[in-house]
């Protein structure tokens, strides 16, 4: 389950200008399609469409089959996830970010989550451990931090389908190689949807779509678009 389709979709924000113009791709369930694209090119306004912040104007967004039109609110959230580009932590404990979206896990899958993200040792060294106040108010946690947050938080709610808008863009290269390790690993079995300003970032996807000026220009695998240039 999880696959998307992105059917013909026209979408402006405002009237007579126009962000996607007929675009079409599928992600089949448990793959991975990049979006690449210089900046305003509508990349971001793709993840909204999916989650349904905005309605398409022309066209479908669907997930397996379903148009996200006649599918509720709660349900979208539940079966899709995101990782941001910066990750705000909301003003409460580790464990509470981490438990964010699926507040019924127990200490054990939130200690087993942060494990897997690569926090959990970190989390643990700290005097309050997992009560340790994060956010505006509380502990500064670095970039790097942050998005292992956010990816424990992922890994816990376990979402059918996955965004990553550009989730390691504001980290140095050291940083963004061990958070990109990890994101390897939520992402694995999951319809992953990795938005990205740079084609070298998205080395490993199934499908690479070109976005520029809300069309198409090119598509397919890193190789086959370095080969076309
Ligand atoms: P990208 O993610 O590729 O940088 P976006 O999808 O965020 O691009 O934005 C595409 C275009 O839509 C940009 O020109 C942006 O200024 C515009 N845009 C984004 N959000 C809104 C909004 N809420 N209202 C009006 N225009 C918007
Ligand atoms: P958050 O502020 O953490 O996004 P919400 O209550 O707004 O919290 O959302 C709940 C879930 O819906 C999140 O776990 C996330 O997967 C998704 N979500 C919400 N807002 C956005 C957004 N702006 N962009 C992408 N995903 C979102």
């Amino acid at each position: 389950a999880g696959r998307v389709e992105f059917r013909d979709v026209h979408f402006a924000y405002e009237q007579n200008r126009s962000i996607l113009k007929g675009v079409s791709f599928e992600v089949p369930a448990g793959k991975t399609v990049a979006i690449v694209g210089p900046s305003g090119a509508g990349k971001s306004t793709i993840s909204r469409l999916l989650f349904r912040f905005y309605d398409v104007q022309k066209g479908a967004v669907l997930i397996d089959g379903q148009d996200v039109r006649d599918v509720t609110q709660e349900s979208l959230r539940a079966s899709i996830g995101m990782v941001p580009q910066d990750t705000v932590l909301f003003n409460d404990t580790v464990a509470y970010n981490i438990r964010y979206g699926r507040i019924d896990a127990s200490d054990e899958d939130v200690r087993r989550a942060a494990g897997l993200a690569q926090i959990g040792p970190f989390i643990e060294g700290l005097p309050d451990g997992y009560r340790t106040m994060v956010g505006e108010r509380g502990l500064k946690l670095s970039g790097g931090e942050k998005q292992r947050v956010a990816i424990a938080r992922t890994i816990l709610k376990s979402p059918p389908i996955l965004i990553l808008d550009e989730a390691t863009s504001a980290l140095d290269s050291h940083t963004e190689q061990e958070i990109q390790a990890a994101l390897d690993l939520v992402s694995r079995g999951r319809t992953t949807i990795v938005i990205a300003h740079r084609l070298s970032t998205v080395i490993s996807a199934d499908e690479i779509i070109v976005l520029k000026d809300g069309s198409i220009a090119e598509r397919g695998t890193h190789a086959a678009l370095l080969k076309a240039g």
